[in-house]
């Protein structure tokens, strides 16, 4: 039950976002959140609480300190109150909705827990696969709208920026709609059907292989294909003449690259396509595509030039294959220094087995991030600039659904958590458009009053138990709070 409501005839009127909804009885409000059951605003998700029992790495503490233990004593369990299905208060000033007090090892702690309506939000996206997604900036769309940008590569990876405020409230009521229908389903775990400007479909869904034009993605590469020599290179002495290592970003080339040369690996003559960065290293051997190590080829022999006569021999041996060692070729050079594709001996076929196996499985990454230093803090205290610099000085712990939160330095709260750390179905929304997430402050009861908390709403923990729904503390590690 919550106290934003007023009626109008057997209506309610919900003022828990600006919104606004008037609901009638038995229905729900546009964002599904809240309902009017009989006559009553409710929260229509139970609030979640978290319980850490033994079983899932509670701590064990004797009874009385000193006295004789038989390690049976359980310290708890232990509670972590979260925001989800707590509601949202709204205008800003108004008390978070639960403010709720408990005692940790004689400490006076109190959680403040909101589920924070964010205009401000989007997704960092990691998609680990070597396939060409699309160029640097491209728009990326779902159901055809715009709903973000492809961001910079990393290793192994694309990642993508999805959402923000540009996207929620800058474009077309569609694509707001759209914008946050994608967020909203990202976040609560959900595939999401992505299409890239000048690239690839790919459908991302946190925790998952990425599938890239309807292929799903098995392996995230070992290394550049510079470090796939410097890795591999001992494994292939005595058993090759040239290994080439295909890659879109750093091609690597056994018999010049340092590894090769320490090893001895005598020249063979190759001649690269591409741009030479230092030897036995190159970049741009192809155009980025969904091929070999993630160029646009599907004939490797397409990087190479002529092999030169003065130091290449007929029957000289060479091993081609990508960073993941999902393609590979064995070639000899024939009478007239052409590489002829044969049998790949058993110990070769070894050597890229161990590449693959060193490669770990390709998944999709979600990170909310959103800015929580605006006015949702005036919620938790009145005078909100002490909030930030409490969390500041790690004297507030932010959590978002009971998961560690990462806070960027700098100004604000700014926060991004991985969402497979939080509990199922943890974000909601409001049709402004805007996310509704999960966020929690957790600090000394004392501290609280010095930054000016709102004490007067503080409450026990034992009054919200009996509409909350107990779910196990989901990971290792402490509750927010309670130390070890
Ligand atoms: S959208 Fe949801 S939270 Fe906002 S007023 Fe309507 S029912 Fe209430």
């Amino acid at each position: 039950m919550t106290d934003t409501s007023s009626a109008v005839a057997d209506k309610i009127r919900c003022d828990a976002c600006p919104v606004m909804c008037y609901i009638k009885p038995g229905a729900a409000g546009a964002c599904d959140r809240y309902a009017n059951h009989n006559g009553e605003l409710v929260r229509v998700d139970p609030h979640i609480i978290l319980e850490r029992t033994v079983s899932h790495g509670g701590r064990l503490v004797p009874f009385q300190a000193g006295g004789d233990w038989d390690g049976k004593i359980v310290h708890g369990p232990s509670t972590f109150v979260t925001a989800i299905g707590a509601g949202t208060t709204y205008p800003d000033y108004k008390p978070a909705p639960f403010i709720v007090s408990s005692e940790v090892d004689g400490v006076d702690m109190v959680t403040v827990v909101t589920e924070g309506i964010f205009s401000y939000c989007g997704v960092k996206v990691k998609i680990d696969t070597d396939r060409y997604l699309g160029p640097e900036t491209a728009t990326v769309r779902a159901h055809g709208e715009a709903v973000g940008h492809v961001t910079t590569s990393e290793y192994g990876s694309q990642m993508l920026s999805l959402g923000g405020v540009h996207h929620l409230t800058g474009g077309s009521k569609k694509e707001g709609r759209v914008t946050c229908d994608t967020l909203l389903d990202l976040s609560n775990g959900k595939p999401v059907e992505l299409t890239i400007d000048g690239g690839s479909t790919v459908v991302v869904q946190a925790g998952r292989a990425p599938v890239v034009n309807g292929l799903t993605e098995e392996r995230m590469r070992v290394g550049c294909g510079s470090a796939t020599i410097g890795m591999f290179a001992k494994q292939w002495q005595g058993k090759i003449d040239e290994v080439v290592v295909v890659d879109d970003h750093i091609t690597g080339v056994l018999s010049e690259h340092q590894a090769g040369k320490l090893l001895d690996i005598a020249d063979t003559g190759i001649k690269m396509k591409g741009r030479r960065s230092t030897p036995g290293r190159y970049f741009q051997v192809a155009e980025p595509g969904t091929g070999w190590g993630g160029t646009n080829i599907s004939d490797p022999l397409a990087i190479l030039g002529p092999f030169d006569p003065k130091t290449a021999r007929p029957g000289l041996t060479m091993l081609m294959v990508s960073t993941t060692g999902e393609h590979a070729a064995y070639y000899q050079l024939d009478d007239g220094l052409r590489p002829v594709e044969t049998e790949m001996p058993d110990a070769l076929k070894q050597s890229v087995a161990r590449i693959q196996e060193n490669c770990e499985p390709a998944l999709c990454t979600v990170l909310f991030m959103a800015g929580a230093g605006g006015s949702l803090r005036a919620g938790v205290t009145e005078n909100p600039v002490r909030l930030t610099r409490s969390v500041k000085d790690a004297l507030t712990r932010v959590t978002s659904g009971g998961a560690p939160v990462y806070v960027w330095p700098g100004g604000g709260i700014t926060y991004m958590v991985d969402v497979t750390q939080m509990p199922a179905n943890a974000f909601g929304y409001v049709p402004t458009p805007a996310l509704v997430a999960p966020i929690e402050f957790t600090m000394r009861l004392s501290d609280y009053a010095a930054l000016g908390g709102h004490m007067e709403s503080v409450r026990p923990l034992s009054s919200l138990k009996d509409n909350a729904e107990l779910l196990p503390w989901p990971r290792q590690g402490p509750i927010p709070g309670q130390g070890g």
